[in-house]
Formats: C-alpha cells, structure tokens, sequence
C-alpha cells in the first residue's frame, strides 16, 4: 500500500499573514520534504537517526536561517517565516524529521542569536546556518520538566570558568548533534538563579548516558545526559549570569509556537491522506466518503485545523509587532495540540484496520503527534499561562 503517499497530494492554504515571500518559504520547503524526506523517511525512522546530509543540504539552501539577522548571514524574518516554515515542515508526515530541524532552528539557535556575543555569534553561526554545528537546548531533567525552576545541575564558579555537575534528559538532537546549549543553576540562593551554557559535544566529562526509546518521533534522537565535573570558560557562558531563567523563557514563545506549526502541517496531511483513502476505499455500494459519518466528521476536523492555523499565526504575529503574546501563543499550543490529536484519532478510524499497521503512514502520525501536548509546555502549564492572564482587576 505504501502508505498512500504516492498520489496524495499536499493542499496549500493561503492566509491573511502569508506575503510572497513567506508563501515562497513555505511552497519550498514542502516541495524539498516531498523529494527529499517522504521517500527516506522510513529508512530514518528504523535507522533513529536524520542523516546530517539532509541538515547540511537545507543549510546550502539557506533554509537554517530564516530567523538569522542578514548580516549574520541569513534572512532576518520573524516569527511569521518560522510559524509558514514548521507547518510546511509538518506536511512531511515524519514528525521526527521535522523536530530535528526545529529544535535546531527555532528552540536552541534563538538563545544563541538572542543572547550571544559578537564573538560567540561570529564564532558559531556560519556552522549552525550551513548545518555543519547541529544543536540542542538542554533544559529538563529527570526530576524538572513542566517545573523548570527546580532543576538541580549546577554550575559553581571556578577559575576563569564553571564546573558543570548534573544531569539533563529527553534531550533532541544531543545524541548525534555537535553543540548543546545547557541550562544551570548558578545562584544556589534564589531559585530562579539559572544561567545558559555553550557546551559542545566531546567536552570532557559531558556525556550521552543513554540514547533514549521513544514511542513515536523515531527518527529524532533523544539522550539523557551526563555532566561529571564539566570545566567550561568563561567565554562558554551565554548571556546574563543568572538571568538565564527569563531569558528562555523568552524563547519559549517561538519553541512553542512551531510545535503548533508541524502539528498543523501535520494534521492538514492527515486529513488530506483519510480524504483521499476514503474517497478510494470502496463500501457499502460506494465509497467511505459518501458515508455521512465520516464525511461530517472530516469537514469538522477541516474547521477545527483552519481554525488552529488561524490562530497560530495570528499569535505569531502579534509577536512580529514585538507586542507580549504569551497568552494567545500559550492558548494555541494547549488548545491546537489537541485538536492534532483529535484529528489523529479520527484518521486512524476512518482508515480501518490498515491505520493500525505499521506500513500505514496514519499509524506513525498518529504515535509522533502524541507528544505535542507534553513537550514545550505541556497543556496544563499552558492554560495557567491563559489562566494567569485572564485575572480580572
Ligand atoms: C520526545 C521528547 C523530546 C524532548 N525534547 C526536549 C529538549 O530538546 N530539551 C528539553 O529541555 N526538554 C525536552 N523534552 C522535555 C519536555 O519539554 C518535558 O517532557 C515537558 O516539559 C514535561 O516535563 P516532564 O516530562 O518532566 O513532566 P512533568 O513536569 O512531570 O509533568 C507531568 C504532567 O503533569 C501535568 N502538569 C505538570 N505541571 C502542571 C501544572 N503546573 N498544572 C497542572 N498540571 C501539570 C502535565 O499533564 C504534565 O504532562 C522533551 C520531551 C520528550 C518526550
């Protein structure tokens, strides 16, 4: 069966916040998954690994830097470019592909654009924007996820640098990528005292304890991380001493919001992939489709992902304005990553029992788009952000 991604086709939706250029942004990167991802990605979800070819590749066609200032040598867009390019990334139906490339380009590269030196700037961007450097964000650990404030790796002043003592876990692209930018408390008096680190692979003492086994995103790797008496230079601290807390949570607006993007990307494919099975698949005299059942239930999942879209970027833009939108973006990631997983559900159903098998592409969107309510701020961290807000005075 192949999956049915041979002769499906990826509908295009224009919105209101798409000009030409981000139109372009998006019209290339689907057509660079449609040849360079769809008919590999098996290949990589087995294997767990996305090939640095492919990252390189993207890099030679200046797709690693849409966020990156011109002068630094990438295209300098905002938040719109990244929302248009993790929905268009999110068509590839490998969702594991599409984190590797975001946590890259969108979780871990802003702390560095945001907060580097002239000198770290110089000194790593042409690599992460060729994607020669390949990065991570390491921020959770085995008793701190949702509660980022209570981790417990700590780097202590020493000499010209910091000793680093620790552990991080659930780490994307630290098992085969080349730089990790780590999170430490640094002030052991105030809890919030948390300072960014530079830290590449190889450092002594900085280790992949275990590459870790995950239900779905299989081609992405995930590791838990030691840090067994790290030395780091003073030059390897990344902004503010101390303000690292505030400082990520800045990002954490961006890193939330392209989650949303691959998911919608995501759920789009699916439902374009159960519309074309069910027009196919022959029942009852007729078709699945003609079945009001199941063709209410997908015009319902079409709304509800129209609706999604339209908010995401509509959150992204009130942040291209430079205007606070943690509560719109907050309100889509919790809400928008379930309705993925709604529709997920829904596509299983309606491909039958051949939605259950691993040589269905449903079968494996469904399993990656489980974990979009959890990471990045699971749904419940969210709402209280929406919560927060929502206090009157
Ligand atoms: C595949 C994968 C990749 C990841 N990649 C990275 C990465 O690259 N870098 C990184 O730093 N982290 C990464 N993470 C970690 C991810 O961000 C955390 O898993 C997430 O923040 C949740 O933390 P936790 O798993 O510790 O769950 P916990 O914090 O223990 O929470 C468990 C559950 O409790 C509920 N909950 C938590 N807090 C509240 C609250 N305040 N109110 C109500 N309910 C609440 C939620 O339902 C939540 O899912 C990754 C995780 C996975 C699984």
């Amino acid at each position: 069966m192949a999956n049915h991604l041979a002769n499906f086709s990826i509908m295009t939706h224009r919105n209101v916040y798409m000009t030409d250029e981000l139109q372009a942004i998006y019209d290339q990167t689907v057509d660079f998954v449609r040849a360079e991802v769809m008919p590999k990605g098996d290949r990589w979800e087995d294997e767990g690994k996305v090939p640095r070819e492919i990252l390189r590749q993207m890099g030679s066609l200046g797709m690693l830097g849409l966020r990156v200032p011109e002068e630094q040598g990438g295209l300098g867009l905002g938040p719109l470019a990244s929302a248009a390019f993790a929905e268009a990334l999110g068509s590839s139906t490998y969702a594991g592909f599409d984190v590797t490339v975001l946590v890259h380009t969108d979780m871990a590269a802003p702390h560095l654009l945001n907060s580097g030196t002239p000198e770290q700037l110089e000194h790593w961007m042409p690599n992460v924007l060729s994607g020669e450097t390949i990065l991570s964000i390491a921020v959770s650990e085995p008793d701190a996820g949702s509660d980022v404030a209570g981790m417990r790796t700590k780097a202590v002043k020493d000499g010209d640098g910091w000793r680093i003592n620790g552990t991080k876990t659930f780490i994307t692209n630290a098992v085969y990528g080349d730089m990790t930018i780590l999170a430490a408390k640094t002030d052991l008096d105030n809890r919030y005292g948390i300072s960014m680190f530079l830290i590449p692979a190889g450092t002594e003492g900085f280790t992949v304890s275990t590459k870790l086994d995950k239900h779905g995103w299989r081609c992405s790797d995930t590791a838990e991380l030691a840090l067994d008496d790290v030395w780091v230079s003073d030059d390897q601290l990344l902004g503010t001493v101390h303000r690292g807390f505030y400082e990520t949570m800045r990002n954490f607006q961006n890193e939330r919001m392209v989650l949303v993007g691959m998911g919608v990307g995501a759920a789009q494919a699916a439902i374009d992939l159960t519309n074309s099975y069910t027009q196919d698949r022959p029942a009852f005299g007729g078709k699945l489709f003609d079945l009001g059942a199941i063709r209410q239930r997908m015009a319902m999942n079409q709304a509800k992902v129209d609706a999604v879209r339209a908010s995401m970027y509509h959150a992204a833009w009130i942040g291209e304005q430079g205007t606070d939108n943690v509560k719109e973006m907050s309100g889509v990631k919790a809400w928008g990553c379930e309705v993925v997983n709604q529709v997920m559900y829904d596509c299983v159903q309606f491909h039958g029992g051949i939605g259950y098998m691993r040589e269905s592409a449903i079968e494996r969107m469904a399993r990656d788009a489980r974990i979009l309510p959890i990471g990045g701020g699971a749904t419940e961290v969210m709402l209280e952000e929406v919560a927060k807000r929502s206090i009157m005075a």
